[in-house]
């Protein structure tokens, strides 16, 4: 499931070849993907310039000429793919559609963007640019994990009095956008804190250092993601996906990487996922 970094590389990657460029058709071949498409959703695409590509979370969203933004969303398993042939650098062979392409965007300078999702959970909507934070999608969101309004004096009150295990309350997007499982267990290995502590029992020393790691866990694998960007050419053809070098996530039972930490890294099962991290280092 793509988590912040494979979405903002998903914007990054779509962003030379969509900002600026008329989308001369939409093709969408079915009615809906998780949810129902928004009605003509194809009529009111066509002919639109795409004026920026923005993200919220884990929500790409294409602010259009006409003062309403395609929203979208990749959901388990949904993949953008750049074929046709764009002036950008990023193009790839997909001449023949595919089962799972459910919508089309040819765009005025030839790319063709593929939105194919074989589980279909991912999703689709137009909504006014003016009111994008009152969404159904958007308005519960918390700050940005990468802007300002996520800052020490935020978590630390965030998570005043929060009974929950700190993994389950850095995962509520309510209290920092775009979390997921994946980097919440990079971040507490980091930071030495142990997954189920509760979030009230840490001390506002301990949070406020939080913030800037999770920052750093997230810049380091945006990086990871650019990288896999300028290698597009080399790859399989999809946006946003890439190999990334985690600490402790997937390492069950692997040497802790502390220098001088003798231990393995453990799974535990919290709400239904796991979390990996060190006994010894984390607290
Ligand atoms: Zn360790």
């Amino acid at each position: 499931m793509p988590e912040l970094p494979e979405v903002e590389t998903v914007r990054r990657g779509l962003a030379p070849v969509m900002e600026g460029t008329v989308i001369t058709r939409a093709e969408v071949n079915r009615p809906d993907l998780r949810w129902p498409f928004p009605p003509q959703m194809a009529e009111r695409l066509n002919g639109q310039r795409v004026v920026q590509l923005r993200r919220r979370s884990k929500y790409i969203l294409a602010d259009l000429l006409s003062g309403e933004s395609l929203l979208i969303h990749l959901g388990m398993s949904g993949r953008m793919l750049i074929s046709g042939d764009p002036p950008g650098q990023f193009a790839h062979s997909h001449p023949m559609p595919e089962k799972h392409d459910h919508v089309v965007l040819h765009m005025g300078n030839g790319a063709r963007i593929t939105f194919n999702d074989p589980r279909r959970f991912g999703a689709m909507d137009l909504l006014q640019t003016a009111a994008a934070d009152q969404h159904k999608l958007l308005s519960q969101i918390g700050p940005e994990p990468l802007g300002n309004a996520f800052n020490e004096a935020h978590l630390i009150a965030a998570l005043q009095g929060r009974r929950t295990p700190i993994k389950a309350a850095l995962l509520d997007q309510r209290i920092v956008a775009g979390l997921g499982n994946i980097y919440v267990c990079e971040a507490l290995y980091r930071a030495g804190i142990h997954p189920a502590r509760k979030a009230a029992r840490i001390s506002a020393r301990r949070i406020a250092a939080l913030v800037p790691i999770i920052r750093q866990v997230l810049i380091e694998a945006i990086e990871a993601g650019g990288s896999s960007l300028r290698d597009y050419r080399q790859a399989d053809g999809e946006l946003g996906y890439f190999q990334h070098r985690f600490d402790v996530y997937g390492r069950e039972g692997l040497p802790c990487r502390t220098p001088g930490c003798p231990d393995a890294i453990t799974r535990i099962v919290q709400s239904g996922r796991s979390s990996f991290y060190c006994r010894r280092c984390q607290r």
